[in-house]
């Protein structure tokens, strides 16, 4: 079933195994190998609603399971999720979890990668770009530049309960990370940017909002942390989305690739106003 994949050493799915694996922010030809030799070999695949259905396509031959599961839901369903991949591994399928992006990135992966394991069901796990990292490539942000940042944040919008970002020290994240980036927090931005600004995050500082990030539906708000919530109420963008905060936002000046170079050439070469070519040390 691996004919199809360049020649390499394709580790067997074995029946009885669960295959944790992201499947990339949404352009399916951001799926690792793995992952494409995984749907090739699963009998069944158990999906959630972010992976995108044209990567589905790529696996006829595999029963598919929807697990969808959007933002907030009661935790209950999590259990249930994690059981059912117990179930089948016991029936001895090749049980295939698929998850998009990263599955050990805010993609509660690891609960159900624990769950497994104490089931004593055997696993692997195989990474996929995170949307935090690849979604915001594909709108022309480097999450880390040598003249912004030497360090990035990741964080939820929400917390456990699915209800505010309260758990989080936002002044303290202010305080190390020059970048931040936010998976689910198109609910409570205003809280998340009124949080930043109390900490001494300037008002103006530029926000990026990706949608639908690497799909043909994606979609870039730029914005500031004031403006924010206005402008997610004015664009009427939906989520999926990832929230850049800090100065690496104004890389997209320059980096916007899918604008061509046509679309970026008028524009700033120079955003982060260094005065020199970005090669010299
Ligand atoms: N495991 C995933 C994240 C799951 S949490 C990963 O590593 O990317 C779900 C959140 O991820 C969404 O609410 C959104 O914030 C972000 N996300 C996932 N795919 C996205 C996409 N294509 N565009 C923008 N944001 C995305």
């Amino acid at each position: 079933m691996t004919d199809s994949l360049p020649q390499a050493d394709w580790p067997d799915f074995a029946p009885g195994w669960v295959w944790l694996c992201g499947a990339g922010p949404g352009d399916p030809g951001l799926l690792t190998l793995h992952a494409l030799s995984a749907m090739r070999q699963a009998d069944v695949i158990v999906y959630d609603a972010l992976v995108a259905p044209e990567i589905l396509d790529w696996a006829p031959g595999a029963e598919k399971i929807y697990a969808g599961k959007r933002g907030g839901k009661p935790s209950a369903k999590q259990r249930d999720i994690s059981l059912h991949l117990v179930e089948l591994a016991e029936a001895g399928k090749r049980v295939l979890r698929l998850k998009g992006g990263d599955p050990f990135v805010f993609g509660r992966g690891g609960e159900e990668a624990q769950t497994l394991v104490q089931h004593g069901i055997p696993i692997r796990i195989i990474p996929g770009i995170s949307a935090g990292i690849g979604g915001l490539a594909y709108a022309g942000i480097p999450v880390t530049h040598r003249d912004v940042n030497q360090s990035v944040t990741f964080v939820t919008g929400h917390d456990q309960s699915g209800q505010t970002p309260s758990a989080l020290d936002w002044q303290a994240i202010s305080k190390a990370s020059k970048v931040i980036v936010i998976y689910m927090g198109m609910k409570h931005i205003a809280q998340i940017t009124a949080a930043l600004i109390a900490a001494g995050r300037p008002a103006d500082e530029p926000v990026a909002i990706a949608t639908s990030a690497t799909t043909s539906d994606q979609r870039v708000l730029e914005t500031t942390l004031a403006g924010a919530e206005a402008a997610i109420k004015d664009s009427g963008i939906e989520p999926p989305a990832i929230i850049c905060v800090g100065r690496a936002v104004l890389m997209r000046q320059v980096l916007d690739w899918q604008a061509g170079i046509e679309g970026i050439a008028p524009r700033n070469l120079d955003p982060l106003g260094r005065g020199r070519p970005a090669e010299s040390a």
